[in-house]
C-alpha cells in the first residue's frame, strides 16, 4: 500500500477544478464563488481518488443535494 490518499482537494487542485469548470457549477451551471465545493466524481468513500481527474467544481447547493442521496 502507498501512502493514504488525502480526503480533500488542496488549494492548488481547487483552482484547477475551478479553471476546468470555467467558473460554473458542473451540475447546474450556476456561477461559482470562492466557496464552491470540490467534489469527487467517484466518491472517496468508494475508493475515488483525490485527483483533479476525479474532481468537479460544484456549487454548495448541488454538493449538499448530492451528499444527501
Ligand atoms: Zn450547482
Amino acid at each position: 500500500m502507498g501512502k493514504k490518499m488525502r480526503r480533500f482537494f488542496d488549494k492548488n487542485q481547487r483552482s484547477i477544478l475551478l479553471w476546468i469548470s470555467g467558473g460554473y457549477c458542473s451540475n447546474c451551471r450556476a456561477r461559482l464563488d470562492k466557496g464552491f465545493h470540490a467534489d469527487h466524481v467517484f466518491a472517496y468513500t468508494h475508493g475515488g481518488k483525490t485527483i483533479t481527474n476525479n474532481g468537479q467544481a460544484l456549487c454548495v447547493i448541488c454538493n449538499l443535494k448530492k451528499g444527501s442521496k
